[in-house]
Order: structure tokens, then sequence, then C-alpha cells
């Protein structure tokens, strides 16, 4: 199963893909991680991405298309996938096609930006293994830390309200196009995102498997 999930910047992609990812025993790829990753071991995309990143602004095309063609190389997506955060651009989803990457299924879960604004301002992450939280809905088992690895949460720069709102003008503009672009392919599944975290993940799957 190769799938997409797109959604503004906390619609709750991260979270879903990673409930999915267990269910279907397939990874989650987040470009987001696999960017903020690089930025804390200091390598070269991590320098590159860095102020984009801090800016609520998109990182440049090809430099996430190296990033994707690398990892769906790894031998742990030959049963399939799931993309969080990728693509983000008409570019990027041209790029995929042309890797001949044949996608099943594109979920789109919706969020109003009022609902985004308040999730975000409440999101942790762990610095370390890169798993998501938040202080309301989905707290980690101490509220501190991390119940996977033991890191203590932080919350992401560009998930500060200034930032946020720079994300979500970017989603609209550079982001939401891609619900046409997949539309056209009969691949699309709506998602209306909920309150409850499991209920949204009951959703997911049956737009999956529909
Ligand atoms: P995320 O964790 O998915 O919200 O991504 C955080 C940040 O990483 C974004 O605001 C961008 O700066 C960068 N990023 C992640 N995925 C992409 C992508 N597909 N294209 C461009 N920039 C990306």
């Amino acid at each position: 199963m190769k799938l997409i999930f797109l959604g503004a910047p906390g619609a709750g992609k991260g979270t879903q893909a990673e409930v999915v990812s267990e269910k279907l025993h397939i990874p989650a790829i987040s470009t987001g991680n696999i960017i903020r990753e690089a930025l804390k071991n200091g390598t070269e995309l991590g320098l590159r991405a860095k102020e984009y990143m801090d800016a609520g602004k998109l990182v440049p095309d090809e430099v996430v298309i190296d990033i994707i063609r690398e990892r769906l190389a790894q031998p742990d997506c030959a049963n399939g996938f799931i993309l969080d955060g990728f693509p983000r651009t008409v570019p990027q989803a041209e790029a995929l096609d042309r890797m001949g990457v044949e996608i099943d299924k594109v979920v789109d879960i919706e969020v109003p930006d009022e609902k985004i604004a308040k999730r975000m301002a409440g999101r942790r992450v762990c610095p370390d293994c890169g798993a998501s939280y938040h202080i309301e809905y989905k707290p980690s088992k101490d509220g501190k830390t991390c119940s996977l690895c033991g890191a203590e949460l932080v919350q992401r720069k560009d998930d500060h309200p200034d930032v946020v709102a720079d994300r979500l003008r970017v989603y609209h503009e550079q982001t939401e196009p891609l619900k046409d672009y997949y539309g056209k392919t009969g691949k699309l599944k709506i998602v209306i995102g909920q309150e409850e975290v499991a209920d949204t993940t009951r959703m997911t799957l049956e737009a999956i498997e529909a």
C-alpha cells in the first residue's frame, strides 16, 4: 500500500501516519522529521534547510525530492509506505510521478485554520525520536518526556503562533492545489479531522480501504 497523507500543517497527518504505519506494517516517511534530524546532526542538508524551516517556508523542491528519492530506495519501502508531508507542491508531485511511484490512495485530512492554530500551540515533539504529542489531545505519559524514548519534549520553533500563520498561508498557496492534482486521478479521499485521534484513525482506515 503506497499512501500519501495530505493536509495543512497541524491537521494531524503525522499522528495518523504513525498509527496507520503500525497497523499496516509499512514505514511512515516524514520529510519534516528527516530535515529536523539533519538539522540536529548539523549536516549540509540541515544547514541548507534551516532558514526556510525556521521561517515557516518550504525547503526548495529539488532538496526534498532528492531526500524522497533516496528514502524510497531503502528496502523497508518495498511493500509500501506512507508519505507524510510530501509532496507539498505540484512540482514535487510531478517528480514523484516521474520516479515511477504508483500511489494507491491520497488521504486529505481537513481541519479548519482556527482549530489548527490552537492545535499547534499545544503541540510538543521529541527532539530525539521525532514522536509528536499534544498537551491536551495526546499528552505523553508524564506530560513532560517522550513516552517512547524518555527525552524531554520541546515545542518546535515553527509552531510558535507568528510562524504558524505563515505556514498556513504557504499551505493554502502551494499545497492545497494538490487536492485538484490528485482529485483528477480518482485516488483522493477526504477525511474530516476529528477531536479524538482514534476517530480520525477509524475514518482514515475506512478511506484507505474503500
Ligand atoms: P512538517 O514537519 O511536515 O510540518 O515540516 C516542517 C518544515 O519542513 C516545513 O515547514 C518545511 O520548511 C520543511 N518541509 C517538510 N516537508 C517539505 C516538503 N515536502 N517540501 C518543502 N519543505 C518541506
